[in-house]
């Protein structure tokens, strides 16, 4: 630090030092030792005259003047030795003189008088004028005088011893201050430390204090920014607070409207709420009839199916396709029912030229025509929509929680395929049963839902090939060629089937329902390039599992769909070799020919309600039993060829057909004459088919493909 700006501590200090000599009392130490010996010298010089003088006197006077000596070299303190020593000689003056004085009058032979006269002796002067002196002769007053004089000092000595003693007290005095202020500056001094150490850390508190103060000053700016910024601020807000007062009375008073409002509307909800109470009753109420309404339709639905027989049969021809050779003009005939051509077509009559019966007779023998009926004939013009009309009340069922199948069966070429899952893809004109039923049963269980239903779906597609059943939605290494599926019972003491690794797939939309028949398609594309048109030998299954609840009434409801393309039902040509291929296609086709004779015996046994039913003897019916019987419905397809070249074939499938549906009354048999068209005998479809049907069944069953 700069001189100018000392601390208080060294400013302390140097008044210390500069006290110091002042504390001390140099006026309280003793004299020196020349002023003692100068007094000294004084008194001999006063008491040389009487040494002189009793220099004849003997001991007595030695005595006196070696006793007096003594308290005279005693030490006086300078202060008082100052102002005491010009007074001895006055005190000692009058003091002595009185007693010489009282020396005087004591001697009564001296008498006083003399004394006082002038030239008579006088008494001693110690005060420095020497009494006058006595003559020779006056020993008497001389030794008078001495004695007085004597007694002067020993009464000096007595004073000075006293102011000897207190001299000595004063220095005892003195002493014990100066211990006490020795002990005052060692603690001046740790004073003095602990106040430097303080004012070191002061000083490092400054620097400190001045680095925070830098610090503040910075602070403080950025403070002062920012203050500026928030007074800024608040000028906005102060702007938008006006703003918003303006808004918020606006408010105010439309909320005062509001009330307003309010108030009339609280009164017009109470009288909603009670109608609303009064519709919700009415509504339950509605509902629960609804629902029995539901349940009564389901129920006459199901009495209307079987009433029209729980086994039905179409008949479905194919149009001439381009390429094909045209047939005849009357080889299919499509005679109108009982009300006339509005009537949809239930006939079919198959015109067949026998050469073989004309060779014989040397006559051309005349056609033979074949009458067949069915619960409906569709001819070749048919559109796929138009033959959808008439299985939508069976898909319908399904959902209703009735078991239904629908086959279709007939040779291969004649449109089974094209029946069950469409043409070309993407065209939505010919699109197949599957894909329409599947959409008919989304579209009915959404309505539904708004019931309280709720209906979920699983979709399985196999074939059956040779017996052995395959999965046509085998995904990844198991495309096209996965491993035997197996059929089982879903659980012991189960009624219902599953098959071993085959895909189960939740569907909900069409597009889902796409994908798998895309699948499908693929799979046996793969087959078919393996296994030679192997498509055409099996029978393709496509199975529905539909499953309905309405949770608040506890119902529930399950069924499945199966819709099935059957295996090409056409016989082996007996004029053909049997090499290994044919031997082959031989085992194919008594395969087919076994499962669906086995059909056509179980649904015979179903139709005749005999106690046993042969599902077991092939994979289609015992995969398909829970489907058939009892309250399932089963819809065949008969497809036919328009053909003449397969005539052979379309009759048998048309007598297969007939075999499964029965009229109620004698059915038309042997050739009728040509271009007869005789009206028919048969009954409306499906009145009552199915009872009649099992009781003459039996005697029908003369299929000779079977
Ligand atoms: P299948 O499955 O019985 O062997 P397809 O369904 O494969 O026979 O039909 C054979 C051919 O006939 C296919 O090209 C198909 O497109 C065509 N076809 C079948 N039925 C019809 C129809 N109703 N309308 C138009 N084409 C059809
Ligand atoms: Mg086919």
């Amino acid at each position: 630090m700069e001189p100018q700006q000392r601390s208080p501590l060294l400013e302390v200090k140097g008044n210390l030092e500069l006290k110091r000599p002042l504390v001390k009392a140099p006026s309280r130490l003793p004299l020196s030792g020349s002023r003692c010996k100068r007094r000294l010298d004084q008194m001999e010089d006063v008491l040389e005259p009487e040494k002189k003088r009793t220099r004849g006197l003997g001991t007595a006077t030695k005595f006196a003047t070696s006793h007096h000596r003594a308290p005279v070299v005693t030490t006086v303190p300078q202060t008082q030795g100052q102002t005491a020593a010009p007074k001895a000689p006055r005190k000692t003056g009058p003091r002595c003189s009185t007693a010489v004085a009282t020396v005087l009058k004591s001697q009564k032979t001296v008498p006083t008088a003399p004394a006082q006269k002038p030239g008579t002796a006088a008494p001693p002067n110690l005060g420095g004028k020497k009494p006058s002196k006595r003559p020779g002769w006056d020993l008497k007053g001389q030794l008078c005088d001495l004695n007085a004089e004597l007694k002067c000092y020993r009464e000096r000595t007595q004073t000075l011893d006293q102011e000897n003693q207190q001299l000595r007290d004063q220095l005892r005095e003195a002493q014990q201050q100066a211990t006490a202020l020795g002990a005052e500056r060692r603690t001046l001094e740790g004073e003095l430390a602990r106040v430097r150490a303080q004012a070191e850390q002061g000083q490092q508190e400054l620097g400190n204090l001045s680095a925070r103060v830098l610090e503040l000053e910075e602070r403080l700016g950025t403070q002062e920014g920012l203050v500026q910024e928030l007074q800024k601020e608040q000028l906005g807000l102060q702007a938008e607070r006006r703003e918003l007062a303006t808004r918020l009375e606006e408010q105010e008073r439309r909320l005062q409207t509001s009330e307003a409002a309010l108030a009339g509307s609280q009164a017009e909800v109470a009288s909603l709420r009670q109608e609303a109470a009064a519709q919700a009753t009415l509504l339950a109420e509605r509902g629960e009839r609804l629902h029995g309404l539901e349940m009564e339709r389901r129920r006459l639905h199901n009495q209307l199916q079987e009433l029209k027989g729980n086994i039905r049969v179409f008949c479905r021809v194919r149009p001439v396709l381009p390429g094909e050779p045209t047939p005849p003009p009357g080889f299919l005939l499509f005679p109108s029912g009982p009300a006339g051509p509005s009537d949809p077509p239930t006939h079919l009559s198959v015109l067949r030229c026998d050469e073989r019966r004309g060779t014989l007779s040397g006559v051309p023998a005349p056609p033979t025509r074949h009458d067949f009926s069915f619960d409906r004939v569709f001819p070749p013009g048919s559109g796929q929509d138009e033959v959808f009309e008439e299985i939508a009340m069976l898909v319908q069922s399904a959902l209703d929680g009735y078991p239904v199948c629908i086959f279709a069966y007939g040779q291969t070429g004649s449109g089974k395929t094209f029946t069950m899952e469409g043409g070309p893809a993407g065209d939505p004109q010919v699109e197949g049963l599957i894909p329409r039923a599947l959409r008919h049963l989304f579209s009915i269980a959404h309505e539904l839902s708004g019931q309280g239903w709720t209906y979920n779906f699983v979709a399985s597609y196999v074939e059956i090939y040779n017996e052995t059943v395959r999965d046509l939605l085998a995904t990844g290494t198991r495309k096209g060629q996965g491993g035997e599926c197996e059929i089982r019972r879903a659980g012991p003491g189960s009624e219902e089937l599953t098959v071993t690794n085959a895909r189960y797939v939740p569907v909900s939309c069409e597009k889902e329902v796409e994908t798998l028949l895309l699948l499908a398609r693929q799979n046996r594309a793969v087959a078919r390039t393996a296994q030679n048109e192997r498509s055409s030998r099996s029978h393709s299954v496509f199975q529905l599992q539909i499953s309905g609840e309405h949770a608040g009434r506890g119902v529930q409801c399950a069924a499945p769909l199966n819709l099935v393309d059957l295996a090409g039902s056409e016989r082996l040509d007996p004029g053909l070799a049997l090499g290994p291929g044919e031997r082959e296609r031989l085992r194919e086709t008594q395969a087919i020919n076994s499962s669906l004779s086995t059909l056509g015996l179980v649904i015979m046994a179903l139709s005749n309600k005999e106690s046993h039913v042969p599902y077991r003897n092939s994979k289609l019916t015992y995969l398909l039993q829970n489907s058939l019987g009892g309250s399932a419905k089963m819809l065949m397809f008969v497809n036919i060829s328009p053909l003449e070249e397969n005539v052979s074939e379309s009759l048998n499938s048309l007598r297969f057909a007939s075999k499964v549906w029965l009229p109620p009354s004698p059915a038309p048999s042997g050739p009728l004459a040509t271009g007869f068209l005789h009206p028919h005998p048969f009954c409306p479809s499906g009145q009552g088919t199915f009872i009649q049907k099992g009781l003459t069944m039996a005697s029908h069953l003369q299929h000779t493909s079977i």
